[in-house]
């Protein structure tokens, strides 16, 4: 398959800057992310194709061989870097650069072969438009590791202490030769941390955390929608020597509503209208978050004609006024009708003819097709 160009891509101009690709790679990103839709093939592609232009452009020396060469010029099949495989090599660093913002910074690592953070988690949590919009506490149960109780999270038998690793002298790197390439590894030892325990703790096996499943209680404030994050400082993962605990990061997905649409603070609703409710005026039930609201129709109204109910969407998480309800109305074709209505329906259809006066939007279009075939 071809591959499409990575400014296209990206949808900016070739010359622009790195704060507009960091921009529209974010929001790709947000967008095509798989936590965002799950089991979609398609965005799953689009958020991989938005890493690897994002990969290229956001590196000074792989932009100018794109812009020399195009992808011949940064493609790792012809580079000879034996990576592993395609937009494999430097997700992960990618990712952690531009959601860095969202994720409080600094979330990765710790320095090397010391005390290490733990990793940050992530939570999705689906709520129904109506525990969105007005708040909600739920509670989550959540696998974590936890510090190992026994050994306070060393992983060395209680008494014992970890020494240094004889593979790498305690710098928890090794230099290895790969054909051509001297490359530098987490040392296979050690994985890193520069120690070794010759004795590990029984409850851990040396690993000094230890897996188990939390409860927590998540206060939901009113207003959220898809996308937001509710950050519970030091509920991630436990850190590795003694090392600072991550975050939870609990993200709202909004559950598809039967009769409401959501966009931002505005939501919207279709409400049928009978062709007589619609020609005479009438008053209307609509529903709306806090129960049934009357709505006054007016007569001659058409079908798509969108009424507005002030301060009936939702408040949004952040501050400001409440959004509005739009409601659309459709005016419905009766169905199923008897003899006598039949013959009302004939009778009245007889009244309109030669009179164009009632159809505004028939008569619009009519001049419109006169015109047309005039111009021809
Ligand atoms: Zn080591
Ligand atoms: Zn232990």
């Amino acid at each position: 398959m071809a591959k499409r160009d990575f400014y296209e891509v990206l949808g900016v101009e070739r010359g622009a800057s790195e704060a507009e690709l960091k921009k529209a790679y974010r929001r790709l990103a947000m967008k095509y992310h798989p936590d965002r839709n799950p089991d979609d093939k398609a965005s799953e592609e689009k958020f991989k194709e938005a890493n690897e232009a994002y990969e290229v452009l956001s590196d000074a020396a792989k932009r100018s061989a794109y812009d020399q060469y195009g992808h011949a010029g940064v493609d790792p099949q012809m580079g000879g870097g034996g990576g592993g495989g395609p937009g494999g090599a430097n997700f992960s660093d990618i990712f952690g650069d531009v959601f860095s913002d969202f994720f409080g910074g600094g979330g990765r690592g710790g320095q090397r072969g010391g005390a290490q953070r733990g990793s940050d988690l992530r939570y999705t949590l689906e709520l129904d438009l109506e525990e969105a919009v007005r708040g909600t506490t739920v509670t989550i149960r959540v696998p974590t590791l936890v510090n190992c109780k026994p050994c306070d999270g060393t992983g060395a038998k209680k008494g014992t202490t970890p020494v240094t690793c004889t593979t790498c002298g305690g710098i928890g790197q090794v230099r290895m030769q790969q054909g051509f390439f001297s490359v530098q590894q987490t040392c296979p030892r050690c994985h890193g941390s520069g120690k070794m325990i010759t004795d590990p703790c029984g409850s851990c096996h040396g690993q000094g955390r230890v897996e188990e499943h939390k409860t927590l209680s998540v206060k939901v404030p009113a207003g959220v929608d898809t996308g937001d994050r509710i950050r519970l400082t030091g509920e991630g993962e436990a850190g590795t020597m003694g090392g600072p605990s991550g975050d939870l990061y609990v993200v709202v997905n909004v559950r598809e509503h039967a009769i409401f649409q959501r966009d931002g603070k505005h939501l919207y609703c279709e409400v049928p209208i009978s062709f007589a409710d619609a020609a005479l005026g009438g008053e209307l039930e609509v529903p709306t978050l806090d129960g049934r609201v009357k709505l006054k129709i007016p007569e001659g109204t058409q079908t798509g004609k969108m009424f507005r109910l002030r301060g009936k969407g939702v408040a949004p998480v952040r501050g400001g006024g409440a959004g509005d309800l739009m409601c659309k109305v459709a005016v419905e074709t009766p169905v199923n009708l008897d003899r006598r209505q039949r013959e009302l329906l004939d009778e009245f259809r007889k009244t309109l003819e030669g009179d164009s006066s009632h159809s505004p939007k028939a008569n619009g279009w009519f001049e419109g097709v006169k015109r047309f075939f005039g111009d021809l």
